[in-house]
């Protein structure tokens, strides 16, 4: 029997080549994981999106370059491998795969839905297979199975971002064997006819949640290419700061507002069953990491400084909203039905302005339909920054020390109020460095 029941994902760099497998296995195997749950190699869901897109502009030649490349890649990991035959003709048939749905995608010049999802879904299937053999060889006598997540992660029909069945999900898990080692995909699941769905960019995280929720695990691991959760994207500033613990608020707070080391999705499904989340790097294991956890003692005015990048705002006019109501009403029921997340909004008499990601504007249903609402400014190239931290409204002097930051940045909108843990501001996007760098000496480091 096993001590603690241990979910373990592991992301595209730590699937990056045999070498960083070889170290996730060692810390699979270290830990004891029930389940493992594991990404596309670096770059390769990039690279299939390409695909996708070039097939159904009958670009055949590109779209053979990045098929090659990525056959290469694979195949020159298994080649590495002893040999099992199982295992290559399975990675030999996933390539049938890839080629199939091009000559069909390429033919048609068509790119439906259903067969994205379906393309997209190679990545983590190529990795997964090629894992458990890393793992196998590590450990000749553990019984090492590879799980088709596609039979567990049952969800509705959107393709694109499709939302998990999460009892339907819970009910499937009952029959795993936890005495068993697991590896599976993550970002992929499967509808109710059996058709591939995915779960939306960087979903591994949330699938590997749900697997630990549906098995009721003791601890979620996330394991990356940085050593936890930081005060800021390390990318953006290298004074940024690993927290060691946070509260699963703070946490999804920082995922739903940019901090791309968590799908903003993975928070709460741990939440639902209290189980405890650690982040940390597969390159560097032994270092402390960040725990997630319900309650935290210590609770700073900022935790974490986040960046939405790519956001548009889209500012909706209609004078006929003096004195009126229903307008919002009317434009977020439109939001809904095309499954479109706002993220900050502020309203004046006639108006109201909201951020979107700028894939957006490719929704024509969306943007025809908004328009018959009202007259439709869009203003593109700005970065959404967020202050995550803890009772932010009654922190007296951090407006002015913010405001200080930011006196050179012209800030196009800001939102304070909906919760307590977070502050948010839209400014330039070539601004946005500098302005988190700054803001990250004053209110980060200055009370570290
Ligand atoms: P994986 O492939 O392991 O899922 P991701 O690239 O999705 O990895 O997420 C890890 C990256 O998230 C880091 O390399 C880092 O640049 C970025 N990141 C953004 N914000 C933060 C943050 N606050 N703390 C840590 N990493 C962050
Ligand atoms: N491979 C998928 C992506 O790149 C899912 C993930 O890595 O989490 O979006
Ligand atoms: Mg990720």
């Amino acid at each position: 029997m096993k001590n603690a029941l241990i979910v373990s994902k592991f992301g595209g760099t730590s699937m990056g080549d045999l070498t960083a497998m070889d170290r996730s296995a060692v810390i699979t195997l270290e830990r004891n994981s029930t389940l493992v749950v594991v990404s596309a190699t670096s770059g390769t869901t990039d690279k299939l999106i390409q695909i996708a897109k070039s097939a159904s502009k009958g670009e055949i030649e590109e779209c053979e370059k990045l098929v090659f490349a990525i056959k290469e890649r694979h195949q020159a990991m298994i080649n590495e491998l002893p040999k099992n035959q199982l295992a290559f003709e399975c990675l030999q048939s996933y390539f049938t795969e890839i080629d199939l749905l091009v000559q069909n995608i390429s033919l048609l010049k068509e790119l439906t839905p259903k067969a994205h999802d379906h393309i997209l879904s190679l990545g983590e299937r190529m990795s997964s297979l090629l894992f458990r053999e890393v793992l196998q060889n590590k450990a000749p006598n553990k019984k090492v199975l590879l799980l088709d997540a596609r039979t567990i992660i049952k969800t509705d029909s959107n393709f694109g971002k499709a939302t998990p069945l999460i009892n339907v999900i819970a009910e499937k898990c009952n029959q795993l064997d936890i005495n068993c080692l697991y590896v599976t995909q993550g970002f992929i699941g499967s509808d109710m006819d059996g058709n591939t769905t995915i779960l939306g960019r960087g979903g591994s995280d949330y699938s590997a949640a749900l697997f630990a929720e549906g098995l009721k695990a003791n601890v979620l691991e996330i394991w990356t290419d940085v050593a936890g959760i930081a005060t800021t994207d390390p990318r953006i500033c290298s004074k940024a700061k690993i927290i060691p613990e946070i509260s699963y608020a703070e946490a999804g707070e920082m995922a739903q507002y940019g901090a791309k080391v968590l799908h903003p999705a993975t928070i709460a499904p741990a939440v639902r069953q209290s189980i405890p989340v650690f982040v940390g790097s597969s390159f560097e294991k032994d270092l402390p990491g960040t725990w997630i956890k319900a309650e935290i003692q210590h609770r700073p005015a900022v935790r974490a400084i986040t960046k939405r990048s790519n956001q548009t705002l889209l500012t909706i006019s209609n004078p006929n909203m003096l004195n009126a109501y229903g307008f919002m009403g009317e434009i977020f029921d439109l939001f809904g039905k095309h499954r479109i997340s706002v993220d900050c909004v502020t309203t004046s008499e006639i108006s109201i302005a909201v951020t979107v990601d700028n894939t957006t504007l490719e929704n024509t249903d969306f943007m025809q339909d908004l328009n018959l609402v009202g007259k439709i400014d869009v203003e593109t190239g700005y970065s959404l920054i967020s202050l995550i931290g803890n009772d932010l409204f009654s922190r007296s002097n951090l407006a002015k020390s913010i405001f200080t930051c930011v006196d050179e940045t012209s800030i196009r909108m800001m939102s304070l109020g909906a919760s307590s843990y977070n502050f948010n501001f839209l400014i330039k996007d070539e601004e946005s460095k500098t302005c988190i760098q700054k803001l990250h000496s004053t209110l980060i480091e200055g009370s570290l």
